[in-house]
């Protein structure tokens, strides 16, 4: 919708019409008494609105429809959809069904042993997928950057225990995938393609990796609002890949004084987003806090504000892990989060 300024002349406004049909859209002039009022009908998605604000007599220039309707709760009659959450099932495990879904795992896979004893641990814990990075983002060149940075031989080999530890202990598995290179590798190996926060925006690697057809886990970037959030979700939705399980792992903390977590978790987005969306939304308490006190209550929080599920990091000694043992539990301390979280998820359900 395009809103004029009440001075704007009449030339301004055949300009702005005129401008409209250069998109490939038609034009539906209101004038009211004191402005004008000019609709657009047709694909909005096409028209650049940063353009139409620049135009000489233009008060305002604002979409009207969502930038993610393929994904929209509101939209999903047009697409087939149900509009209810959609259930997207992994293996032995559906994600946004009736039942919460928790994710655990080590951060990032140190070894054989240590994962495969993650692993047992988790799913004696009442873990339903089995989560551990190999291609790890992290802020220092110099840290740790996860065994898929010492070549594609470790690469792979990392990823076979993780699918071998999946066998073994009846848990689909999930990894990030970081580049473009990674893809064809990881989708070899893994159920679900986690694409971070940090490459939220890339839409060459959400298209490409949305091509494998396999199920995403997309986490929020820590500075995208939600209407962005979902906005690159919908690159995914656009390959015709609609399996996509959207991630909360906070957002950047206000102001420069001590904030006492790593970021602040948006405990709101979640049911903000199950309104906007039928795709199933899960709540990482573990990057969000950065701290390992913190996990149980924020745990209950995610599953109160109507969470799918959790993804929480894991370690049965999580002060030897060699990334992020600041905000990892025990597998007994997992399991007091998943008994509390479905007693509570049995209240909000009904
Ligand atoms: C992760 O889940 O391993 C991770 C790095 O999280 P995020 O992308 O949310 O920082
Ligand atoms: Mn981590």
């Amino acid at each position: 919708m395009i809103i004029m300024k009440s001075e704007a002349t009449k030339e301004e406004i055949a300009n702005v019409v005129k401008e409209i049909r250069k998109f490939g859209l038609e034009a539906d002039v209101s004038r009211g008494e004191y402005r004008t009022v000019i609709g657009l009908i047709g694909d909005e998605r096409k028209v650049d609105f940063a353009h139409f604000a620049t135009l000489p007599g233009v008060k305002e220039a604002v979409p009207v429809e969502t930038p993610y309707k393929l994904i929209s709760k509101e939209y999903s009659k047009l697409f087939d959809e149900e509009g209810e959450r959609r259930q997207i099932s992994v293996g032995n495990v559906n994600i946004g069904g009736d039942d919460l879904v928790f994710i655990a795992g080590p951060c990032t896979i140190e070894s054989k042993p240590q994962l495969f004893r993650i692993a047992d641990g988790v799913k004696k814990a009442g873990a339903h997928i089995l989560r551990g990075g190999i291609f790890k983002p992290r802020s220092s060149v110099h840290s740790f950057q996860g065994l898929g940075a010492n070549g594609r031989e470790e690469a792979e080999e990392a990823l076979s225990w993780l699918h071998e530890a999946g066998q073994k202990f009846e848990m689909p598995v999930v990894t990030e995938v970081r580049g473009e290179t990674q893809i064809d590798l990881v989708a070899e190996y893994v159920d679900i393609m986690q694409i971070g926060a940090r490459n939220m925006y890339d839409q060459d690697l959400l298209t490409n990796v949305a091509r494998k057809k396999k199920p995403i886990l997309l986490k929020r970037h820590f500075g995208a609002g939600i209407d962005e959030f979902l906005s690159f979700a919908e690159y995914i939705a656009a390959e015709g890949n609609k399996d996509i399980i959207l991630c909360e792992r906070g957002i950047l903390p206000v102001g420069k004084g001590k904030n006492y977590t790593r970021y602040t978790f948006d405990v709101t987005a979640v049911p903000v987003i199950q309104k906007e969306t039928y795709l199933p939304v899960l709540a990482d308490p573990s990057h969000a806090t950065g701290r390992r006190d913190l996990i149980f209550n924020m745990s209950c929080a995610a599953i109160a504000a109507g969470a799918s599920g959790l993804m929480i990091e894991t370690h049965y000694n999580p002060s030897e892990a060699l990334v992020d043992a600041q905000q990892m539990i025990t597998p007994d301390e997992l399991k007091e989060v998943i008994d509390a979280c479905q007693g509570i998820h049995k209240v909000i359900i009904h």
